[in-house]
């Protein structure tokens, strides 16, 4: 299925950023708007990732990406990658504030305040610094599209008991695209949340090593068989598919909407 306009060019003049761009979601969609006309500035800590990425967008249209080592966490760095994407591309239209990590899994009582600290710092301070240094960019637009990924574990399925941290940063990110959706309505920036379920991306890479872990306090075991709508988890591009359409003309009337995207994962639980 594909939402795009079918001259291939729907964001054609169109500048988008993207965080969490060097890998999985923030990839694929950036990927996608690359090849649907739009330059993107591709935000992301991992630097050399971030150039391979640019690499591969630049070789379909040269000069359409280009890579920003930043930590979205970092309201200096934030601040200041933002107004050398805008300066560069000459505006902003499309926001995804998509950069996430699933932080520290462990029993609440043995959660760190710093590793507490940490997950909400990148998926919840981070997506308000996005907001706040490109929500100027938009209204000189005269409007927008921001697109937030939280995760369906931030609303309607709380079985990753170990997550605590994660589920608090993504259900606190729902809220607050809710407030900004009302508050940037009139200036008729759209501000929309994307819940994925499981999708094969690299992210489980930093949390799921420790030995034992998974069995102690993660009882509930991704559904066997896979989503129902699918053998395994769901793909990037899929998800890609959903922030295009978030993006484009043709959601022009959904703001505030938080629309999950799970094969029905959560309709399991
Ligand atoms: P991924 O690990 O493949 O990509 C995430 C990217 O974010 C990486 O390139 C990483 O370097 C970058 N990143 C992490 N911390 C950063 C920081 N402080 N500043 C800048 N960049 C940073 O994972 P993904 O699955 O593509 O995750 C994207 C988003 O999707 C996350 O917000 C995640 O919580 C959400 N999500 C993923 C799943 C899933 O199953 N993969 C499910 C629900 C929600």
């Amino acid at each position: 299925m594909s939402y795009s306009v079918a001259d291939g060019a729907a964001f054609e003049g169109k500048m988008a950023i993207v965080t969490g761009a060097a890998s999985g979601i923030g990839r694929a969609a950036a990927l996608r708007l690359v090849k649907e006309g739009a330059n993107v500035a591709l935000f992301d800590l991992d630097h050399d990732r971030t150039k391979t990425a640019e690499m591969e967008m630049n070789s379909i249209r040269p000069g359409a990406a280009r890579a920003f080592e930043v930590d979205i966490s970092d309201p200096i760095r934030v601040e200041k990658a933002v107004l050398e994407a805008v300066e560069l591309f000459g505006g902003l239209d499309i926001v995804f504030a998509n950069a996430g990590i699933n932080g520290v899994v462990a029993p609440i009582e043995e959660i760190s305040i710093e590793d507490w600290r940490r997950t909400l710092a990148t998926n919840l301070d981070g997506t308000f610094l996005t907001m706040k240094y490109t929500v100027p960019h938009l209204k000189k637009r005269g409007g927008g599209s921001i697109i937030i990924t939280s995760s369906i574990n931030g609303n309607t399925r709380f079985t990753s008991f170990g997550m605590s941290p994660y589920s608090a940063s993504k259900a606190a990110q729902s809220a607050f695209a809710k407030m900004a959706a009302l508050e940037l309505a009139k200036f008729r920036i759209r501000v929309n949340v994307i819940c994925p379920g499981a999708i094969s991306t690299n992210i489980d890479d930093s949390t799921m090593k420790t030995e034992g872990l998974k069995e102690i306090i993660i009882p509930v075991e991704f559904p066997e068989g896979g989503q129902p709508l699918a053998d395994g988890p769901g793909q990037p591009e899929q998800v890609a598919d959903l922030v295009c359409f978030l993006a484009s003309r043709q959601s022009s009337h959904i703001t505030g909407a938080q629309i999950v995207i799970d094969g029905a994962e959560s309709l399991l639980f």
